[in-house]
């Protein structure tokens, strides 16, 4: 280790004595090990669904029917003023990209135990448009699939899957108006490397599944395709 390297080290344990990181659950400084969530706000504040150890889940459910998924899955039930909620604020709000990362790990390992993520080849993150990841400065569920990536030791593609249009806000509108709003709202281009292969579709929320159902259609639109999808989150 060079004499920089020292002075950087103690240039940052100090930084951490001056500014400690704290856990964005229970606001206690973080250990060194620990990064967002202190261990306990990990275990006991994120209600983790399981779901990954069912095949006919809430999640795959909701895409029964309407669109074929190989496996469907969500790490964890989104609800009001729960900590998932405040920690997706952070992320899509406050600039907070290692919550990013840090969800998307947190879903990687359990997926990981289970050996859920065998047969796919590729990780494809929902597309933000254009203007709106330049507005923010990234695509948060982006950074979800990078902290998947990294621990499933699967490549992330960004170039495949693209956005077409702007689309309305989705809030105020029942679950038939959201499919009709997002339809061909997603394409395709540069396809041939990719015939053939399993996708693992990621969002950071599931409410009515139109986004993800958009996104699923635009891929199988490439020949012999399969589609699985995981997001961090699913609502009511
Ligand atoms: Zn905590």
């Amino acid at each position: 280790m060079s004499f920089s390297d020292n002075i950087k080290d103690l240039g940052e344990g100090l930084s951490h004595l001056l500014y400690p990181r704290l856990c964005e659950g229970c606001s206690k400084p973080l250990l060194a090990e620990e990064e967002v969530l202190c261990l306990n706000c990990n275990v006991f504040s994120l209600p983790r669904t399981a779901y990954h150890h069912i095949a006919e889940n809430e999640t795959f459910m909701r895409f029964a029917g309407r669109v074929p998924v190989v496996r469907a899955t969500s790490f964890a039930y989104f609800t009001a003023e729960g900590l998932l909620q405040h920690l997706l604020h952070q992320l899509k709000y406050n600039d907070k990209k290692e919550v990013g990362t840090y969800l998307g790990k947190q879903l990687g390992y359990d997926l990981q135990q289970l050996n859920w993520h065998k047969g796919i080849d590729y990780i494809i993150p929902v597309p933000l448009h254009p203007e709106k990841e330049a507005q923010r400065g990234y695509n948060q569920t982006q950074l979800i699939a990078e902290g998947m990536g990294d621990v499933l030791q699967l490549q992330v593609i960004k170039d495949l899957l693209y956005r077409t249009r702007h689309t309305e806000s989705q809030t105020q509108k029942t679950r038939e108006e959201r499919i009709n709003n997002m339809s061909g709202a997603f394409a395709v281009k540069n396809t041939t490397p990719y015939e053939g292969k399993h996708f693992l579709l990621i969002d950071d929320v599931l409410t009515t599944g139109a986004t993800l159902e958009a996104c699923a259609n635009a891929l199988l639109t490439i020949l012999n395709v399969s589609i699985s999808i995981a997001t961090v989150g699913v609502a009511n």
